[in-house]
C-alpha cells in the first residue's frame, strides 16, 4: 500500500460522502494504491451509517471504519488510524474538506519525491480567526518554546503527510495524554513545512471552543514541560524573600521611626499574598499528580466498538 489517509470524524455526516468524492477525485486517476482510514469517535448523528453506506457502496476501494464506544477525541482517533493504516506514507486529514485532499496528494507528491524528507506538514500563514484568537495562538507558541527543548511550529497543524518509519516512532510514544503537535516534534525526523489556506467547513461547525482549546493549551504545555512545576517554586521564593525584606523593614522602620503598624491592613494583604501562592502552587503540583495518576492506570488510549476493514493489497 503506497498511501493511507486517516480521518477522524466526529459528527460529520454532512460531510464523510463530500470528503469521499472529493478524495476520489484526485487519488482515482493517481498511480498509486491508497486507503481510507475512518475513525468515528463516537459520533452521536448518522456518521457511522453514512460511512457504512460509503463502504458497501464501494466495493472496489479499500476502506476501514474504526467505530470508537464513545467519543474519545481527536487524539485518539488519529492513534486508532495510525495503528490501523498500512500505507508507506501516511495522511492526517480531517473531514470537513477545510484541509483539502488535492493538497494532502501534493504533499505526498512532495514527500516521494524528496527521500531525505520523513514529513511534510501543512501550516497556515494566515489563519481564519479573530485577531484576537491568532494573537493569543502566537503568544502561546511562545510561552511553549521558552519552556520545551523541542520546536513547536505556530500554525502547524495536523495536516500532514510521512513516512511508516515517523508513524512508528509515534506509536512507540504510549502516553495517555496526547499532544499530536507536541509528539510530531518530540520524534525528530526531517519535516518539510508547506503554506496551506484552510477553506471553509464543508458542514456542521467545528467542535472547538474556546474553553476545550484553554484546555488543550494547557494539557500540551504539562505533556511537554515540568516548567510550570518548577515555577511555582520559584514564585513561592521570591515571594518568600519578598516577606522577609518586607518584615526588616517594618522592624527598622519600628524602632527608627516609632510608628504604629496597622496590623489588620498588613494580615489581611499578607495572608491572601501567601495563600494565593500557596493554593496557585498546589494546584499545579495537583495537576501534574493527576496525570501521573491517569497514566499509571494504564488505559488505553481508546476503546473500539467494531472495525470493519476492506484492503485488497494483504
Ligand atoms: N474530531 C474528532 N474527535 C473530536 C473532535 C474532532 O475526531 O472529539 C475530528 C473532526 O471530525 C474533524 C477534525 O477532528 O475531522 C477537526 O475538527 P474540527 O473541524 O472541529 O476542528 P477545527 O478544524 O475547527 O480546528
Ligand atoms: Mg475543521
Amino acid at each position: 500500500m503506497d498511501f493511507s489517509l486517516i480521518i477522524p470524524c466526529y459528527n460529520e455526516e454532512g460531510n464523510v460522502a463530500a470528503f469521499f468524492d472529493e478524495a476520489e477525485k484526485v487519488l482515482d486517476l493517481a498511480p498509486i494504491s491508497y486507503e481510507y482510514v475512518f475513525v468515528n469517535d463516537g459520533s452521536g448523528d448518522q456518521t457511522e451509517a453514512k460511512l457504512r453506506e460509503l463502504f458497501d457502496n464501494h466495493p472496489d476501494k479499500n476502506i476501514t471504519i474504526i467505530n470508537f464506544s464513545r467519543n474519545f477525541g481527536k487524539e485518539s482517533a488519529i492513534f486508532a488510524g495510525l495503528q490501523n493504516s498500512t500505507g508507506d506514507a501516511i495522511c492526517l486529514i480531517d473531514a470537513d474538506l477545510q484541509q483539502l485532499p488535492q493538497t494532502a496528494y501534493q504533499m505526498y507528491r512532495t514527500l516521494i519525491a524528496n527521500p531525505e524528507l520523513d514529513c511534510v506538514c501543512a501550516y497556515q500563514k494566515n489563519r481564519r480567526e479573530s485577531k484576537f484568537m491568532s494573537k493569543t495562538k502566537s503568544l502561546y507558541y511562545k510561552i511553549m518554546n521558552s519552556m520545551v527543548d523541542t520546536e513547536f511550529k505556530n500554525g502547524a497543524s495536523d495536516f500532514r503527510v510521512f513516512t511508516s518509519k515517523v508513524k512508528d516512532a509515534i506509536l512507540s510514544l504510549g502516553e495517555y495524554h496526547r499532544f499530536s503537535k507536541g509528539i510530531f516534534s518530540w520524534v525528530g525526523f526531517n519535516t518539510e513545512f508547506v503554506e496551506y489556506e484552510a477553506s471553509d467547513r464543508n458542514s456542521g461547525e467545528t467542535k472547538w471552543s474556546f474553553r476545550s482549546l484553554t484546555k488543550y493549551a494547557i494539557s500540551g504545555i504539562m505533556a511537554f514541560s515540568t516548567a510550570p512545576l518548577k515555577m511555582a517554586s520559584y514564585v513561592g521564593s521570591i515571594a518568600t524573600a519578598f516577606s522577609i525584606i518586607y518584615f526588616i523593614i517594618t522592624l527598622i522602620r519600628k524602632f527608627t521611626n516609632n510608628i504604629s503598624v496597622d496590623g489588620f491592613t498588613q494580615l489581611v494583604i499578607l495572608i491572601t499574598f501567601f495563600g494565593g501562592i500557596t493554593l496557585t502552587t498546589l494546584g499545579i503540583i495537583g495537576s501534574y499528580i493527576a496525570k501521573i495518576y491517569e497514566q499509571s492506570k494504564h488505559r488505553p488510549i481508546y476503546i473500539a466498538k467494531d472495525i470493519i476493514k476492506r484492503n485488497k493489497e494483504q
